[in-house]
């Protein structure tokens, strides 16, 4: 490995994204992420000129309580991008917002909501399909729906969702489509 200039932020989720940048995007545009837990699955029509894009999916995670420490699991985590290629400055945006869950422990001491955690390969996986979605949608690659989603990706088992407890049921957002642009 040569790559010295490859600075580690520590984040998973950023690291990833720069070195996916790197070997998959063929254009010399600066692309960063950043997270923002306010976001939501629509955009304005201010936004929408400003060439904002959406991408949602839901995703398996896990969660560990930093209360009790009590540790689930959820097939059901919501995560959103809003991406923009800015084409006069040679640079895109993507900002991000996993959904966060509440302890089912801990409920009756006051909501209190837990980030989910991805293990490597699902960071990857999730960022792959997003950088699709830049490529068909930012730069008019043909975008080959090759099954990855659906066919590819294995099924978790978890316990049946608990609105109650999932920040994006709260926000009336959790109960779409599992997969879906805008
Ligand atoms: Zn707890
Ligand atoms: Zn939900």
């Amino acid at each position: 490995m040569s790559s010295g200039d490859r600075s580690s932020t520590g984040n998973v989720w950023i690291d990833t994204f720069n070195e996916l940048i790197d070997e998959e995007l063929d254009y010399t545009d600066r692309w960063s992420l950043n997270f923002n837990y306010k976001i939501t699955d629509t955009l304005s029509r201010e936004k929408k000129k400003e060439g904002w894009k959406i991408s949602s999916r839901h995703v398996y995670a896990s969660f560990c309580c930093s209360k009790c420490h009590h540790q689930w699991n959820s097939a059901r985590v919501l995560v959103i991008f809003h991406y923009r290629l800015r084409e006069k400055t040679e640079r895109g945006h993507v900002i991000m917002r996993p959904f966060r869950q509440v302890c089912d422990a801990c409920k009756s001491n006051g909501e209190h909501y837990e980030i989910p955690r991805f293990s490597e390969d699902k960071v990857e996986e999730i960022l792959l399909g997003l950088l699709s979605k830049i490529k068909k949608n930012c730069y008019g690659e043909d975008y080959l729906d090759d099954g990855i989603d659906s066919s590819r990706s294995k099924v978790y088992r978890t316990k049946p969702h608990k609105s109650s407890l999932c920040e994006a049921c709260r926000d009336g957002i959790c109960c779409q489509d599992d997969y879906k642009d805008d």
